[in-house]
This record gives C-alpha cells, structure tokens and sequence, in this order.
C-alpha cells in the first residue's frame, strides 16, 4: 500500500494550491492576490536558488525581476508548512544556522545570493503536473491513498 505523508501543518490551498519538491527544485502554483482567473507558476532550483515566476499565460511575472517576488515567498512558506522547514532546507541545499531555519529565513538566505533567473520553460511542466493533480478530483471516491493527493491536507483545510 502507498504511503501518504501528511503535512507537517494544514496549509492554506486556497492561496497556494500546489507546492513540491521535485525534479531539483521547490515549485508550484500560487493564486494571484487580485485576479481570480490567474495563477503563477514558481520555482527555485536546489542549489543555485535559480528563480522563474511567470503567470499560466506565460507571461513573466512583473515582481520577479531580480529577486523573489511575493508568489515565490508565499511558495516558500507553504512548502515549510507542507514539508517542514528541515526538509526544505536540505532539499534546497540552504546553508543555513539552525536558528534561522524559518520560512523567512530560507527565503533571506537565498535571495542574499542574488541568485540567477532561472528557466522559465520548467513553468509549463509544473502546471501541467497541477493540472493532473486536479485530475484527481474527478476520480470515483475511494478510501484507498492516492500518494500524490498528498498535498490535500489529511483534515479540513484552514480558510
Ligand atoms: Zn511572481
């Protein structure tokens, strides 16, 4: 049977909708604070902390030109609420002293690297892998785990 994690604390879906660790990088889907119909696909990569912003539409995001803008900081956050801030840090490879292992100090930390503009094309295959997600929803009801459901959290989510 699939094992399913659970979030380290619920998480607010409806600002964040998708957030993962996954092929090298901390990505997602962050909804816009003002438009309803748009969403921004972030990332950074593992390492060097190369960062793309850029709405569904494809059209680069106006914050994120040289340094995080708000999505990629509301990204952040989730992720420690979803994995936990240990598990962010090692995955991002964020040189970083125990003390200041929060949300805000991951995100200080690599944007004092004044790390690269990353890919922009990753944001394609990011949505598309939201966009399956979402698939799920139209599955019959089942109680057996789906793992990648696994950004559900396991109660009621927080408004
Ligand atoms: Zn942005």
């Amino acid at each position: 049977m699939a094992r399913v994690i659970p979030p380290a604390r619920p998480r607010k879906l409806a600002k964040v909708p998708f957030v993962e660790l996954a092929d090298g990088r901390l990505q997602g889907v962050v909804s816009s604070g003002s438009d309803i119909e748009r969403v921004y696909v972030s990332s950074v990569a593992a390492g060097s902390y190369a960062f793309a912003c850029s709405t569904n539409n494809n059209r680069p995001c106006g914050g994120a030109r040289g340094s995080f803008c708000n999505h990629i900081k509301a990204l952040i956050n989730e992720a420690v609420l979803q994995y936990g801030v240990e598990r962010v840090v090692r995955y991002l490879r964020v040189d970083i002293a125990d003390e200041e292992r929060s949300a805000q100090g991951i995100a200080a930390e690599m944007s004092g690297t004044n790390p690269p503009q990353g890919d922009a094309k990753a944001a394609a295959w990011v949505f598309s892998r939201f966009l399956r997600h979402l698939a799920y929803l139209e599955l019959a009801p089942t109680t057996a785990p789906l793992p990648e459901m696994q950004w559900f959290p396991p109660t009621r989510a927080v408004a």
